[in-house]
Formats: C-alpha cells, sequence, structure tokens
C-alpha cells in the first residue's frame, strides 16, 4: 500500500534540524510509490499550502507534483528544496485530498494516478487564461478627430486606426481593429506613445453557452409520490448531513422534476450541486431543463470540451461562480465548495465506470464516497436501478423513494414481443416483423414518429466463408471485421483498422465470400427499400464523430424533420419526444448471449429505457420486441417493466454463485505484446497472489480475455471474489512490489464484466 505521510528511507532517526523553517510533504506526477520530503524556501513560506502545484529536483531534473502536507520537521537531513510554485492557486481542496487517498487504497492505484484522475491535464499543464489586447481611446472624441484632420496627410494609416477607433463604444480587441484598419501593431504603438490609445490586457471567457439564453420555466405542482420524496431528501439538505436516497421512479416519471427542486432547495441554503448525468445524455435537452430553471451560472463539463473551455470552466467551479456543475464521470471531480447535493442520475449507467485506465473508478461509488466526505445528501435516480444500489435500499442502507406513475398522464407504452422465428417461416428473412411494418406505417400515415433501436452499427457484422467458416478477422484484434456500406470497407470497431472487403477467402481461396448479421446502416436502407417516402435520421457512433453532430440528430427528429429515428444505445437514455408512439427493439438476444454475469441485468435496463421512449407525451406508446427467444425471461420481465419482479429473481442468482452486492470481485488483467511472456507474467502474480491471501478469498484460474488480443497487445485475466477490498488490494501490491512484473497490469474493483 502506498505510505502517504513521510518518504521512507529510514525512520529510526529522528526529528534532524534541517537548513528549513518548514517541510513540504509531495507526491510528484511520475509514477511513485511514494511521497517524498522537501524544504520550503523562506521566499515561499508566507503562501505555500496543502493542494498546490510545485516543481522539484529528483535524480537532476525538475518535476511538477501536489503538496499534500506542510509540517515543521522532517526525519531526513540534507533535503532538497521545491524549486517553484506553478501558482499560488489552491488545486486541491482538504475534500478532494481526503477522497485522494480513498481512493488510492480503494482501486489500488498510486497517488501520483489519482491525482491525474482528479485533476483534468490542462490544469495541470502551463495553460492559462485566455488574454487578449484590448484598444481604448485615451482621449475624447473630439480630441482624436482633431488629431485625425491634422495629420490626414502625414499619417494616413494611423488615422485610420483613429478612425476605427471612433466607430466602437468601449473599445475594441487589437487583432479586430488591425484587421479592419487593414495597418500593423507599429502604427497601434505609435499612438499608444502618443497618449491616444491604450492598450490593456483582458480575460476573455470561453465557457460554453455563454451566451445563450434561456426560456424560464417554474417549478412544477408536485404529486403526492414526489412531494413525498423531495420532502425526505429535504430533511438532508436541512440537516446538511450525509444520506443516499434511491429515487426509483418509472420513465417519465418526474424524477427530473424532483431533482430541480432538491436543487432549488439547495442552493436557497447557499450549497452547490454536482449532478452526473452520462455522458451521452449531455445534450441540449438536458442542459435546457436546468438553465431554463435557474439564474446561477451552470458549468457544464463534458468530453467535447475544449482545453481552454475546460480551463475556464474549472475555474470557476474553484472560484464558486458556478453554483451548479453538470457533467459525466469526471465531473465528480469538481473542485466545488460548500457541497449540499449530489445527483447521479440513471446511476445504472456503465458509462459512469471508467474500466480501460486505471484507477477503474465507479463515479456513482465515489459520490457516495464524496457525499460521507462532504457530508451531503446524494441523490441517485433510475428506472431500472443497479441490483446494488436497490439492494442497498431494501437492506436500509439508502432511502428508497419510488415514483410508480409517470407525471404527465400519460400511460406506460404496451409492449408486444415478437417470435422472429416464425416470422422467418413465413416471409423468409427478414429485418422487420409484420407486427413491426404495420406498426411503422400506421405511424407513417398519422404523422407520428418511431425509434427503432438495434445495437450494433455497420451494415454486416461479419464477412465469412461458407466452405472454411471462417470470418474476416481483424489483423490486430480478436475480433471479425465488421461491413460499412458507407465507405464500402471492412472495420475493427476495435481499433480503428480496415480494408477493402476480399473477394475470395483468404484462407481457402474459396470465391463465394458471404455477408451476416444486421446492423443500424443495414436497417436504415432496407427501411427504405420498403418505404420509399420514410425519412431517417440515424444515430450511432459513426453518425456522431464530430462535434455537435449529435446535437443536430436529436434537434433534426424533435423539430419533425424525420419520421424514424434509428440507433444503437445512445438513443436509449433520456431522450424526450412526445411523438414518438412506436419503439421497435431489433434484436437484443446477441447481448442475451453474452456469458457475463451482468447480461441480464444490462438486456432488461437497456429494453426498458428504450421503451421509456415511446408515448411520453399525450398520444398512446407501443413498444415491440423482435427476437428468437420469446420465451426468455429477462425479455418477459422487460417487456412488462418489471423492474421489482425482475430484482427478486436476479438477486437470487447473485447470491447463490456468489456476485455483487454478495461479495467484491476484482479482475486482474495482464496486457503485454508477447503473447506467451504475458501469460507467464500473469501465471506468476496467480500464483503467488494466492500464497498471499487465506482461503477466504477464491482465486479463479487465468484466461484469456473476452477480446484475447486489442490492438496487438495480448489480454490474459483472472477473478478474485472476497469480502475485503483493502486485504485484496494489499495483496496485490505487495505481489506487486515483490514481482515487478514488467507488463501493464490492470486492478478493476468491481468490474463491470466478468468477460470482457
Ligand atoms: P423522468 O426524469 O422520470 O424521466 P421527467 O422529469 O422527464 O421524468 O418528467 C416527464 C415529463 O413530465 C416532463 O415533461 C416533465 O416536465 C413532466 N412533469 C414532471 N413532473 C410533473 C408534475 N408534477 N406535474 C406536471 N408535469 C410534470
Ligand atoms: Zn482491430
Amino acid at each position: 500500500m502506498e505510505k502517504h505521510t513521510t518518504a521512507d528511507r529510514s525512520n529510526d532517526k529522528s526529528l534532524i534540524k534541517t537548513p528549513y523553517k518548514k517541510i513540504a510533504v509531495v507526491v510528484l506526477d511520475i509514477y511513485l510509490d511514494k511521497t517524498l520530503d522537501y524544504g520550503i524556501k523562506d521566499e515561499h513560506i508566507s503562501f505555500a499550502a496543502p493542494g498546490m502545484r510545485i516543481s522539484a529536483p529528483i535524480r537532476g531534473k525538475l518535476q511538477t507534483g501536489y503538496i499534500l502536507e506542510i509540517k515543521d520537521h522532517s526525519p531526513f537531513d540534507n533535503l532538497q528544496a521545491i524549486n517553484s510554485f506553478q501558482s499560488e492557486q489552491i488545486y486541491l481542496t482538504q475534500e478532494l485530498f481526503e477522497l485522494a487517498l480513498w481512493m488510492s487504497r480503494y482501486y489500488a492505484s498510486p497517488l501520483s494516478l489519482i491525482f491525474k484522475t482528479i485533476l483534468p491535464s490542462v490544469i495541470a499543464s502551463k495553460t492559462t487564461f485566455k488574454q487578449q489586447l484590448f484598444v481604448i481611446r485615451k482621449k475624447t472624441k473630439d480630441e482624436i478627430i482633431e488629431y485625425c484632420l491634422l495629420n490626414r496627410e502625414k499619417s494616413p494609416i494611423q488615422v485610420a486606426i483613429l478612425e476605427e477607433m471612433l466607430k466602437v463604444k468601449k473599445g475594441i480587441l487589437l487583432t479586430e481593429l488591425l484587421e479592419k484598419a487593414k495597418s500593423s501593431r507599429s502604427s497601434v504603438d505609435a499612438l499608444v506613445k502618443k497618449g491616444l490609445l491604450e492598450v490593456d490586457i483582458v480575460r476573455i471567457d470561453r465557457s460554453p453557452l455563454i451566451n445563450e439564453e434561456y426560456f424560464k420555466t417554474k417549478p412544477k405542482v408536485l404529486n403526492s409520490q414526489q412531494a413525498e420524496a423531495l420532502q425526505k431528501i429535504n430533511v438532508s439538505l436541512e440537516k446538511k448531513e450525509f444520506a443516499v436516497h434511491l429515487l426509483y421512479g418509472i420513465t417519465g416519471s418526474g424524477k427530473t422534476e424532483v431533482y430541480l427542486q432538491a436543487i432549488e432547495k439547495a442552493l436557497k441554503s447557499n450549497l452547490r450541486v454536482i449532478m452526473l448525468v452520462p455522458e451521452i445524455a449531455l445534450t441540449s435537452q438536458t442542459i435546457e431543463r436546468f438553465k431554463s430553471r435557474f439564474d446561477d451560472y451552470i458549468s457544464i463539463l463534458h468530453h467535447r470540451l475544449s482545453d481552454g473551455e475546460r480551463f475556464d470552466e474549472w475555474h470557476k467551479i474553484l472560484n464558486s461562480d458556478a453554483k451548479i456543475v453538470i457533467g459525466a464521470r469526471s465531473a465528480i471531480f469538481s473542485p466545488i465548495k460548500d457541497l449540499g447535493l449530489i445527483i447521479v442520475d440513471e446511476e445504472h449507467e456503465s458509462s459512469y465506470k471508467q474500466s480501460e485506465s486505471m484507477p477503474c473508478y465507479h463515479a456513482r461509488d465515489i459520490a457516495v464516497m464524496r457525499g460521507k466526505l462532504s457530508q451531503c445528501a446524494v441523490i441517485l435516480g433510475s428506472a431500472t436501478p443497479s441490483l446494488e444500489s436497490y439492494h442497498h435500499a431494501l437492506s436500509g442502507k439508502y432511502i428508497l423513494s419510488k415514483l410508480s406513475a409517470r407525471a404527465e398522464k400519460s400511460q406506460l407504452p404496451k409492449v408486444t414481443i415478437v417470435d422472429m422465428a416464425k416470422e422467418r417461416e413465413k416471409q423468409g428473412y427478414t429485418n422487420y416483423s409484420q407486427t413491426l411494418l404495420d406498426g411503422i406505417k400506421t405511424r407513417l400515415e398519422k404523422g407520428e414518429k418511431t425509434i427503432l433501436f438495434l445495437n450494433r452499427r455497420g451494415y454486416h457484422t461479419t464477412l465469412f466463408c461458407p466452405t472454411c467458416q471462417e470470418g474476416i478477422n481483424c489483423k490486430h484484434c480478436d475480433t471479425t471485421l465488421t461491413f460499412h456500406f458507407h465507405d464500402q470497407k471492412l472495420s475493427c470497431h476495435l481499433c480503428g483498422y480496415t480494408i477493402i472487403p476480399p473477394k475470395v477467402c483468404p484462407k481457402c481461396h474459396n470465391e463465394t465470400m458471404k455477408y451476416k448479421g444486421v446492423g443500424t446502416e443495414q436497417i436504415e436502407r432496407s427501411l427504405h427499400a420498403i418505404f420509399p417516402e420514410v425519412r431517417t435520421l440515424r444515430m450511432d457512433a459513426d453518425t456522431t464523430r464530430h462535434k455537435g453532430s449529435h446535437q443536430k440528430i436529436l434537434k433534426d427528429f424533435g423539430t419533425g424533420k424525420a419520421d424514424v429515428l434509428i440507433g444503437t444505445q445512445m438513443i436509449a437514455k433520456g431522450l424526450h419526444f412526445p411523438d414518438v408512439t412506436l419503439v421497435g427493439v431489433l434484436n437484443t438476444d446477441t447481448q442475451l448471449n453474452i456469458p457475463d454475469f451482468k447480461a441480464s441485468e444490462t438486456v432488461f435496463q437497456i429494453i426498458t429505457q428504450v421503451a421509456g421512449r415511446a408515448g411520453r407525451g399525450i398520444l398512446s406508446g407501443e413498444v415491440i420486441i423482435q427476437t428468437f427467444l420469446p420465451e426468455n425471461n429477462v425479455l418477459q420481465l422487460a417487456a412488462k417493466q418489471d423492474f421489482e419482479g425482475f430484482f427478486e429473481e436476479e438477486i437470487e442468482i447473485r447470491r447463490l454463485f456468489s456476485y455483487s452486492p454478495f461479495t467484491n470481485l476484482v479482475k486482474i488483467a495482464f496486457v503485454g505484446d508477447d503473447e506467451k511472456k504475458t501469460l507467464e507474467n500473469a501465471t506468476n502474480f496467480h500464483d503467488n497472489l494466492k500464497k498471499q491471501l487465506t482461503e477466504h478469498y477464491l482465486l479463479l484460474p487465468v484466461l484469456p480475455a473476452g477480446h484475447a488480443k486489442v490492438k496487438d497487445q495480448y489480454r490474459f485475466q483472472f477473478f478474485l471474489k472476497g469480502k475485503s477490498i483493502y486485504e485484496i488490494n494489499h495483496a496485490i501490491n505487495e505481489v506487486k512490489k515483490k514481482l515487478k512484473i514488467p507488463c501493464k497490469i490492470l486492478v478493476d474493483i468491481n468490474p463491470l464484466s466478468t468477460y470482457f
């Protein structure tokens, strides 16, 4: 485990006198599992504080890092001193420090890595506020006019500049002035010297949405279930005490309205708010609802912010200019002060989990921990809570509130399951059942809208050889290539590798290659073949590559530019289009078949969420689920939107096979260029770990990961189960220290999948 009190060169020497009055305990930005002591020079003593960014010498070089703590003595002699301070800004508040210490222990990651996660890299780097030069008049207009008259012949360029300056009210950006007057900086400088103009440095705000205006909306009168939920939350807010509220409310039941009124209450008590939403829900629809309710500055953090925008937003939060922060996963690390409320919307969402790099944290768990450290209220909201959260709510650890009816008098949609095997008997190969086609046709006639969901992008999911039964795989990854009609190429969804589809089988040279598997692109094209008049929009990773494209698709759909929206799970979340009356779920069978303990939960959630897009207005909605597994229990329960029924069945399976929430699961993955060596490393680690842990821990064997090779990197992993994360991590760290394994190791605490 990481030491974070003092460097461990020797602990027996007691308090040696150093030439420094104060000593800083420092965590450098490099991968080093200990802290170091440095002296603070006299000139820095007056302002040095924990949380500041510094640079300090190590092995003859300067390295940046943070001050963790300041103390009077160090057990070490001949300390080196901190070289410089990045600024006098405290980058990590006390509370974030405590959170970081906990994360380091819980997620088995060195503090330097945790700090990198907590602080956006643009803040830790040398970026500064955007500054621009602004030119203003130093003399009255009359004086300037007079100067122009006298100097028109002699210095026409200076006069041109002054004439531009007469047109502006307060002043003008230097760059703009030079462009307008077609002149150079030296002419402006000459006028500054003569005392006619002045050039000032101004700070430019790069915040997104700063110029947008929103219609104001008023709080709605809550129904009794909403009022009850809010009242319980208000109790926590008033007492300023830590409590986790699970707001379990069906889609469209008015959870967001409860959040809005809870935020209002927090703001009235001068408390600040963090609200997490899945990245994909950070659309104008969500933002608009919040901006139109509050006058206070709301900071929106999403991954498409430019570095400059991120820098400005972060400082606004730190300086308490922002009262509400809305953002995806990493917004939980916002340096907001006086935190009173944390909301995690769609708390079951997998995008809250970081899985591909350490620390493999879950933002929902961090939210609960941060709430505890700040003594504030936490709301977890969902129509399909994670089994973990619902279990905690039933056991009394969380406070449960239910919203069981739709808020706007609309009914939950009627759901039909269609057996695709029977459809194929009737009409041969088809993507669409007759029921779904009839449904779409009726909607087209009535001018209502349809959403079609399919969790595969591309045209065909595989190109394969019927003779040797082999699919065309990626050269760099253990996965088949997907055919994309638009570029007429096969592409790898893991690494982006593309090739022109081969006409003959590369293995057996057979000349009749076959395509199979359906993606969103094919669904769109085949729909046009059936309904030539239909107007469609498609939303998946291919159509949303560019900044703003996601927003544009939703806007076009909302304003009636299409009849049918086709998409991957991107369309499942939070969309509110009252005139969508039909949702078609085209195929979730492959997902159901993944050998993974969370597969059922994921499919249940996704169907319930997609189905929830239907009939959100006064018109009633209908959902059609197409499947080859019509008897499947998960589909049946999802069709009935019976979360509680699903929970009861699934929680028993979890209990029986000992999965979360009944035990902790840890995945340790080994990633390396050499297949054999990576496997050896994994096995070696596994065997050593076994010796470290008592028999209370179950260690499963080393296996290749679900994708055994990604980007030419081989991947082996094993799982272990047991009660105490801290004990497991301690053992892992001991083995890490002892073996110094030369490949990348990823420790994932409670991973979202036992397969990938
Ligand atoms: P959820 O977040 O649970 O999906 P929303 O908060 O989006 O639900 O609510 C669905 C719709 O119902 C929205 O249009 C919202 O404005 C409306 N709504 C919510 N609460 C009320 C209420 N108490 N009275 C009237 N309309 C409401
Ligand atoms: Zn690949």
